[in-house]
């Protein structure tokens, strides 16, 4: 009767919803081979982009930062911090001892949504103005004039081609900015004159990625630091190259012999990377399209709409979910729910998603397809980590301490500076990605390479970039 044909119909909809989750688990499968195939290919991408101008994906950007913090620095400087879903204040004060930071004061506030498609002069009189009303509160506490001349780090992180440690031109936007008007401006005059509009004194001493902001922290912290990584919003990484490795740029001195090189790894991208229509469809309907490939599949800006779409295809083929639309940080709520019986992913169906009455067997797709999603993003990026160390022979491959190895061919202790919401957040995450590292290099390796988190590293570690480069000013010869 009626009752047998609804429940046969029913188990066909589950059965057409599995198919849909197992076709995303093959589409997005990361076996260790693959990932093996990836290191590779960030290895070579590394090379080629460092060989010349737009010869790969991967930028490979000059920083003009030669020297990392030593530890002397002294005294008080601030950082600005742009680039995710939070804009920062940071006040530093340094004690002219390693790693002898006094304090340091945030202050964050969300960018609001129609500064990151307006124009160039409203967003940066919004980081002025939260900047004087810093100050202002400063100096009503302590005494320091407004007017007093400070010094800065700004840490602005989109695609920069810099003309020096304190200068350079915005290549393009990502993770949802579009301000058409700024594309190819110089980042540091646009804040200049909106400091000025303010009427604040400001030298801006260095301009950064949020990478180079982290890894110039982690090195602070622990000199045996060689490459940081973001994983948050969007997603990067930056690490120390020898200038003459740098061979699209004939000629290039430091005192150092080396250079911080910003990869914009969120925009490598390789045959190897498991894709799927997910992707592709994410890909098409972004402001960004044939863009920042990596990153779609890995970041936080994106990993909650991928998901999004799985369930919204599960509906399409079934009823099982209401009309759905997701975000990361809910994701990760599912993720982590860790109630034998899923109330809280319930509750976010249900309350936030607006679907009633999910049954646990379908709260428990909706976990899975969080795990397939997350697990394929960490361990990408574990690929992307350990491609550093490859090219930088820290992957073990020169051979590795142990008894009998020569002493030249020692794995050395190195050590990854990471910080970024997704990655400081979702624990999840965080496991698949340690996880994977060992998985790649092996467990002997593996014990010599630290993954370390860096908190607030890319505020903090430009302030630490605008008291080395305050006083000096750092020019390369070419
Ligand atoms: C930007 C990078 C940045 C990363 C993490 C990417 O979208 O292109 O410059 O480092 O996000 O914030
Ligand atoms: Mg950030």
């Amino acid at each position: 009767g009626v009752a047998v044909g609804r429940r046969v119909s029913s188990r066909r909809k589950w059965g057409r919803v599995i198919d849909v989750l197992k076709e995303l688990e093959e589409g997005c499968d990361t076996p260790v081979g693959r990932l093996k195939q990836v290191v590779d290919a960030v290895a070579v991408e590394m090379h080629a982009g460092l060989a010349s101008e737009g010869g790969s994906k991967l930028r490979m950007l000059l920083t003009f930062v030669d020297n990392l913090p030593s530890g002397r620095e002294k005294g008080t400087f601030y950082a600005l911090d742009l680039g995710g879903t939070y804009f920062r204040v940071l006040r530093v004060q340094l004690g002219g001892q390693r790693s002898s930071i006094l304090s340091h004061d945030v202050e964050r506030q969300p960018i609001p949504e129609h500064l990151m498609t307006g124009r160039t002069k409203d967003l940066f009189d919004f980081i002025a103005s939260v900047f004087k009303q810093f100050v202002e509160r400063e100096e009503s506490g302590s005494g320091y004039p407004l007017d007093r001349r400070r010094d800065l780090g700004f840490t602005f992180s989109f695609p920069v081609k810099q003309t020096s440690v304190s200068s350079g031109i915005l290549m393009k936007w990502t993770k949802g900015f579009a301000i058409e008007d700024m594309v190819g401006k110089e980042v540091v005059a646009c804040l200049q004159e909106a400091f000025t509009r303010n009427g604040l004194d400001v030298r801006v001493a260095a301009l950064v990625n949020d990478t180079v902001g982290t890894l110039a922290l982690g090195h602070y912290h622990d000199a045996d630091t060689v490459a940081a990584v973001i994983i948050g919003t969007g997603t990067n990484a930056c690490y120390v190259e020898r200038t003459d490795a740098i061979i699209k740029c004939q000629g290039l001195l430091t005192t150092s012999g080396g250079m911080v090189v910003n990869m914009e790894w969120g925009n490598f991208w390789s045959s190897h990377l498991p894709r799927t229509s997910y992707d592709v469809d994410l890909d098409a309907d972004s402001p960004n399209p044939n863009d920042q490939g990596f990153e779609k599949m890995i970041s936080g800006m994106y990993l909650g709409e991928i998901v999004r779409r799985v369930i919204l295809r599960m509906t399409l083929e079934s009823d099982i979910f209401g009309p759905v639309s997701s975000k990361t940080p809910l994701m990760a709520a599912m993720h982590e729910d860790d109630s034998p019986d899923l109330t809280e992913v319930e509750r976010i169906l249900r309350d936030i998603l607006e679907v009633r009455d999910v049954p646990l067997k379908v709260r428990k797709l909706a976990v899975n397809v969080c795990d397939v999603v997350t697990r394929r993003a960490a361990r990408l990026a574990a690929a992307g980590i350990v491609g550093i160390l490859k090219k930088i022979g820290r992957d073990g491959s020169g051979g590795i301490v142990s008894g009998r190895s020569r002493p030249d061919t020692r794995m050395r202790r190195t050590v990854v500076a990471i910080e970024g919401g997704l990655y400081t957040n979702y624990g999840m995450f965080r496991e698949y990605l340690n996880e994977a590292v060992v998985e790649i290099l092996g467990e002997e390796v593996a014990q010599h390479v630290i993954l370390r988190e860096t908190e607030d590293g890319s505020g903090i570690g430009a302030a630490l970039l605008a008291a080395s480069n305050s006083s000096r000013n750092v020019d390369t010869v070419q």
